[in-house]
């Protein structure tokens, strides 16, 4: 079984300052935020990156998109808009191996690209 920081993070082993948590899915806030708001959403299972995900977990990761959307409404900003992520691969700027989208916000945000 891995037990990753974010596997770790998820049953309380590591501290984190936790926003959500249900049978499926974790919220916790980022250690380094970029912005106001920076929320990393984890499904309770490891799942080493959008690579390793199934189609079977197509449910769970559109649960993901859902939950991010509430908690933009529940921190307030949602109308002004806010930023999802999800890093893959060295490419992508993964640094940690268990699939999280980034929930980032209260502020404007630079042009995604480059
Ligand atoms: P990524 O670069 O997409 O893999 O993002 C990993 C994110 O995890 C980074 O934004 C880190 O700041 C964040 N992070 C790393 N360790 C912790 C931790 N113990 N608690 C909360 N966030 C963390
Ligand atoms: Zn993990």
């Amino acid at each position: 079984m891995e037990r990753c920081v974010f596997c770790r993070i998820i049953t309380g082993e590591l501290p984190s300052k936790q926003l959500y948590h249900d049978e499926h899915l974790t919220a916790f806030r980022d250690i380094h935020p970029v912005a106001p708001t920076h929320i990393l959403i984890v499904p309770n299972r490891h799942i080493a990156s959008l690579n390793e995900a199934a189609p079977e977990d197509e449910r769970l990761l559109g649960s993901m998109f859902t939950l991010a959307r509430q908690l933009a409404r529940q921190e307030g900003i949602a109308d002004e808009g806010y930023r999802l992520i999800v890093n893959t691969g060295g490419h992508g700027g993964q640094t940690i191996y268990h699939l999280h989208m980034h929930l980032i916000g209260g502020q404007r945000m630079r042009h995604p690209m480059g």
